[in-house]
């Protein structure tokens, strides 16, 4: 029997999970994941909130809101079979004035379009029972979310795929993907060699617009990079926050606004921020990467992004080099904060996908071609909905082999 061979480029939580879930539903496939890293999850899977987030804030029946929801429940159950810490914690979103209250409203709407159950509005006094020291006019508890190791979820997944027979190759950074012509498949080029495949899925993160423009596939949209910045409480500072503090978030962005986390493995965290990074993989201020940057500058999209947003984006840089403002915001969340609390921690830099009129792809994005699909755009909530997002991509890629064995 001819097995079919699937390459999976990217060893991110998305790659992980989709290489699982593709040995789960086609149990004859070889599978290979190639990975440009020594080790898989060196980037946004190990350097983000660790947020078990519910679909709380994502349009109903898009993929973000369908994938959160059926992720978060197989996520926690993934964590209970393999004994992976993680904590259904719940959390809160805080309107710390009275006109963010109507937006507080419409998230609890939202929330309960999505299928979300136990949502509740609090009153200031309910807040302080649950978080004692967070300030505000009224939150909306949502009971499901958590936190979780998600670094761990990766090390497992990695450990089941090659238990299942699939491959995992490191330090194999893909340059070039050409087709085959004798078998119709491709052939993976990388610096660890090269792996001929059935099937091409590619879940590049940071480069995953360059990488399916590898595989013929236009730079429709393109990925921008904004890192996120933290900074860690002092430890005698820490009962300030017990558990997840959330603002309501700036609609118009799709990120959630600086908000307390605390840490399934020990500490709490505040950030991230959201500043445009000068690297796709520019974790400190002091990191450009010249082709990084011209290919960015040379995309009209951004240009259209900075002329509407433009002040947004410096008034973030500014507050990434001043504590005191970061602080700031901070303690519209938890008053008693104070600039001396906060100790600077690491970032992540989100693969933010954009298009050429300048707005930020709002949803998961993924490309179909023949024998190929590309994860385009997966940002926050994908690590809590990698397994959804995986067997996504498991139907379609079966779906897609069906049609072309039918033609
Ligand atoms: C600051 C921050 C906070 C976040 N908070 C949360 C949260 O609390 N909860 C949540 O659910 N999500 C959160 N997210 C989002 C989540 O971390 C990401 O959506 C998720 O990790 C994306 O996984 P990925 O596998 O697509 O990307 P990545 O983890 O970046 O993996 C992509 C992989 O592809 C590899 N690669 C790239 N190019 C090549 C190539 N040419 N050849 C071979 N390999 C290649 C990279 O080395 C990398 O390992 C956050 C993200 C950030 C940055």
């Amino acid at each position: 029997m001819i097995r079919m061979r699937i390459a999976v480029v990217g060893g991110g939580i998305v790659g992980l999970a989709t290489a699982f879930r593709l040995q789960q539903r086609l149990p004859d496939a070889r599978v290979t994941i190639l990975e440009k890293e020594p080790q898989v999850a060196l980037h946004q899977s190990s350097h983000n909130s660790g947020v078990l987030h519910c679909g709380l804030y994502y349009r109903p029946g898009s993929y973000r809101a369908r994938l959160a929801v059926r992720g978060i429940r197989q996520m926690v159950e993934f964590c209970q079979v393999h004994g992976i810490k993680h904590d259904v914690c719940g959390k809160v979103v805080v309107a710390v004035s009275q006109d963010e209250v109507p937006r507080l409203h419409a998230l609890l709407e939202r929330g309960c379009q999505n299928g979300l159950t136990g949502l509740r509005l609090l009153s200031a006094n309910e807040l302080r029972e649950i978080e004692p020291h967070a300030g505000g006019v009224q939150a909306l508890h949502v009971p499901q979310e958590g936190i979780a190791d998600y670094p761990a979820v990766c090390e497992t997944l990695a450990r089941l795929v090659r238990k299942q027979g699939g491959e995992i190759v490191n330090s194999a950074r893909v340059t070039s993907l050409q087709r085959d012509k004798q078998t119709g498949g491709w052939r993976a080029i990388h610096t660890a060699g090269e792996t001929p495949c059935d099937f091409l899925v590619t879940c590049a993160g940071l480069y995953s617009d360059r990488v399916a423009e590898l595989a013929g596939q236009k730079r429709a949209v393109r990925i921008v990079p904004f890192r996120g910045e933290y900074y860690l409480i002092r430890p005698e500072r820490q009962f300030l926050v017990r558990n997840l503090i959330y603002p309501v978030a700036d609609p118009r962005f799709p990120f959630l606004g600086v908000h307390f986390t605390r840490r399934i493995l020990g500490g709490i965290e505040a950030g991230p921020n959201a500043v445009l990074a000068l690297a796709r993989e520019g974790y400190t201020k002091g990191d450009v990467n010249m082709a990084d940057l011209a290919d960015a500058l040379a995309f009209p999209g951004l240009w259209r992004f900075l002329l509407k947003y433009g002040k947004t984006c410096w008034d973030e840089i500014y507050r990434s080099f001043s504590r005191e403002l970061f602080c700031r915001s901070l303690q519209r969340l938890v008053p008693e904060i104070q600039p001396d609390d906060l100790i600077p921690g690491g970032a992540g830099v989100r693969a933010q996908a954009m298009s050429p009129e300048g707005s930020l792809v709002d949803d998961f994005h993924f490309v179909q071609g023949d024998r190929q699909l590309h994860v385009v755009n997966a940002p926050s909530p994908a690590a809590t909905s990698s397994l959804a997002i995986g067997e996504e991509i498991a139907g379609m890629v079966t779906s897609i082999e069906t049609e072309a064995s039918i033609q």
